[in-house]
């Protein structure tokens, strides 16, 4: 037998979430973000849930080449562009479009002396000052890049740094959509500006011809704790579970695990599961990160270990060997431990917890 952990995708909660950006931007084209694996969740087990998506954006050629051989035959954007001037042989054998986003890239393509015509993304530092072109330089570069031979369709493109909150006590997305709109003035060409928070917080007064959805695709709420998956009607997509491979009774003053770092007040019944940070669930996650078992929410105790937890079964009576613990997503009882809530007692976000699964986890794909 395998080690009982395992990263179940839940097929109709992808399409469910897909539903949720739809209904939330209609009048947008919709770009699924499958970056780093499908945050975790692996390109080719979310794809026949999103190829209703008009397209789906990623970092690395090879994740495009892997959609290209399921058969996808829409856009493909490339967040962060070509990274040498030989990644412009794979997009236009693949038909990838990428965005520009700085004066490399532009020699590049203008060294490039094959045949082709690329669609891009013109990315404006519009704020967050990583990626892009300065509001004033757009312009000049946008009509430079419009006078190439190779170069099809420019969409306007930037990012946002704070649309899953506030900035300086103001609204987050103000300061850059400001400078965005006014950098674009007159140009002709579509726009992409949208990310998870903003198609979920900003609907209503962004123009966002293509939006990027990421994190609300996999359910995990991207203002948390402001707001949950629940008020955003989104679900859990990845259940991490396993099982109590053991049970310990402590007495007062006993200890468990590497350091002693918890010590149990009275006597309690403890349960050891099958999972630890080599399974990608996190080292730093303290004593009363919640959890569940046999789909009652508990909480972990003491230090995690590589292979194992130990989780608190005081309020699971019932719970012996075998019993099912599910680290984040759904029990099998229906009862939802929503990732948003492991990531943020651990000090993280549900990002980073979803991408961290290791290799060692088997993922399956359920209904
Ligand atoms: C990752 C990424 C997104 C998706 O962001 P979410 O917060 O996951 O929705 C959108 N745009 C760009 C440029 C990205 O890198």
């Amino acid at each position: 037998m395998p080690r009982p952990i395992t990263a179940v995708i839940h097929q109709q909660a992808l399409t469910q979430n897909l539903a949720v950006v739809r209904q939330s931007v209609p009048n947008s084209k919709v770009f699924a973000v499958v970056k780093a694996n499908a945050y975790g969740h692996g390109i080719e087990r979310v794809y026949s849930s999103f190829k209703s998506a008009d397209g789906f954006a990623l970092l690395d050629i090879e994740e495009g080449i892997r959609l290209r051989a399921l058969g996808w035959t829409g856009p493909i954007l490339l967040l962060e562009g070509i990274f040498s001037p030989q990644d412009l042989f794979d997009c236009a054998q693949y038909q990838l479009s990428f965005t520009i986003h700085n004066e490399q890239q532009i020699e590049w393509l203008q060294q490039h002396i094959y045949p082709a015509q690329f669609d891009i993304f013109l990315k404006m530092n519009s704020g967050m000052n990583r990626l892009g072109f300065k509001p004033q330089q757009y312009r000049k570069v946008w009509q430079h890049l419009n006078s190439l031979p190779n170069v099809g369709k420019i969409t306007h493109m930037m990012h946002f740094s704070d649309a899953d909150g506030e900035r300086f006590g103001h609204v987050g997305i103000d300061y850059q959509i400001k400078e965005f709109e006014a950098a674009i003035q007159y140009l002709p060409g579509e726009r992409s500006v949208s990310n998870s928070a903003a198609i979920l917080r900003y609907q209503d007064q962004l123009q966002s011809d293509y939006v990027r959805a990421g994190i609300m695709l996999y359910g995990s709420s991207p203002d948390f704790p402001k707001h949950s998956i629940q008020d955003w009607g989104l679900v859990p997509t990845m259940s991490l579970r396993s099982e109590l491979i053991a049970v310990q009774h402590l007495n007062p003053k006993e200890s468990v695990g590497y350091g002693s770092s918890f010590v149990a007040e009275r006597a309690m019944k403890i349960g050891i599961v099958a999972c630890g940070y080599a399974d990608g669930y996190q080292r730093i996650s303290p004593t009363g990160t919640p959890v569940l078992v046999n789909g009652i929410r508990t909480r972990t105790i003491g230090r995690v270990s590589m292979d194992m937890l130990a989780v608190d079964l005081t309020p699971v009576e019932d719970a012996e060997v075998g019993s099912e613990v599910v680290l984040w997503g759904k029990s099998h009882t229906g009862t939802i431990l929503s990732i948003d809530d492991v990531a943020a007692a651990s000090g993280t976000v549900g990002y980073e917890l979803m991408c961290g699964v290791t290799a060692r986890v088997s993922f399956i794909n359920q209904q």
